[in-house]
């Protein structure tokens, strides 16, 4: 999984580790939080150091720990957002979020797929949109444009994979409480508007989307292919 160290991911490591598995993290900061938290439930986590926004890189410390051993699933769930207007965005802010949130995103997804594929083994993808990936939003421009492709990269994975036992499948969190919303959730008028039309009445946990990854990781979802589940409260049914 990429990026366990805080949020989502940790949300993610700790359902995995509950559901019995072992997680290797792949991320830049430290990961002892979630190594910490992971073993304190009795499980494995492995933490390995690497900046995804170098997706060279990153599929080559990915295709390292396939050498050494299968990997049952890949979790694409680091990300980054830049707040701008549109008509002040920069290109630094375009490219550094599509580099993260898309660009080694799906280069992950083609390393782990050949591997699989390599091996005649079945994989199951889990990647990590947003409700981004379904509205406009505001001043995040490349983040929405990233997670819309998240979704559309999704689909065309799980359309030439299907039917080579890979599952490519994705998350849409709603309005989670980390890192990622903190501002929002610092601006009391932003705050009180997400809040009001969240039919759930509550922000949502990383745990929220930890069991919903478990779930996309296991047999339990075996006939799932490019479908999208909204972990958001009911924020789209609304
Ligand atoms: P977060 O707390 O900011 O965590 C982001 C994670 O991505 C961190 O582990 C971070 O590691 C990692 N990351 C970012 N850039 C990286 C890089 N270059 N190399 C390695 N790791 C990197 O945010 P979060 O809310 O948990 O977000 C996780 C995912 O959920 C993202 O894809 C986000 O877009 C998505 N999401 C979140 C929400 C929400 O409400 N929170 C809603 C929809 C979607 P560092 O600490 O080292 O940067």
């Amino acid at each position: 999984m990429t990026g366990a160290n805080t949020g989502i991911g940790q949300g993610i490591a700790l359902a995995i580790a509950r559901a019995g598995g072992t997680v290797i993290g792949i991320g830049r900061s430290s990961m002892e939080e979630t190594a910490g938290l992971v073993e304190g439930q009795g499980g494995t986590f492995v933490a390995v150091k690497g900046d995804i926004a170098d997706s060279k890189a990153s599929v080559a410390l990915l295709e390292e720990m396939m050498a050494e051993a299968p990997l049952d699933g890949l979790v694409n769930n680091a990300g980054i957002i830049r707040r701008a207007d549109a008509v002040d965005f920069t290109e630094e802010d375009w490219d550094q979020v599509m580099d993260v949130n898309l660009r080694s995103l799906f280069f992950l997804c083609q390393a782990y797929g050949r591997s699989c594929m390599a091996r005649g083994r079945a994989g199951r993808i889990v990647n990590i949109a947003s409700l981004l990936s379904f509205q406009g939003g505001i001043r995040v421009s490349s983040y929405t444009a990233s997670k819309h492709g998240v979704l559309g990269i999704t689909r065309l994975l799980a359309n030439e994979w299907a039917a080579k036992g890979i599952n490519v499948n994705v998350i849409a969190p709603g309005y989670i409480e980390t890192n990622n919303t903190e501002a929002l959730r610092n601006d009391p008028d932003r705050s009180r508007a997400i809040l009001d039309r969240i039919p759930a009445g509550r922000w949502g946990e990383a745990r929220d989307i930890g069991d919903a990854a478990v779930f996309l990781l296991s047999e339990a979802s075996r006939y799932m292919h490019g479908a999208v589940l909204p972990v958001d409260g009911g924020w789209l049914a609304r």
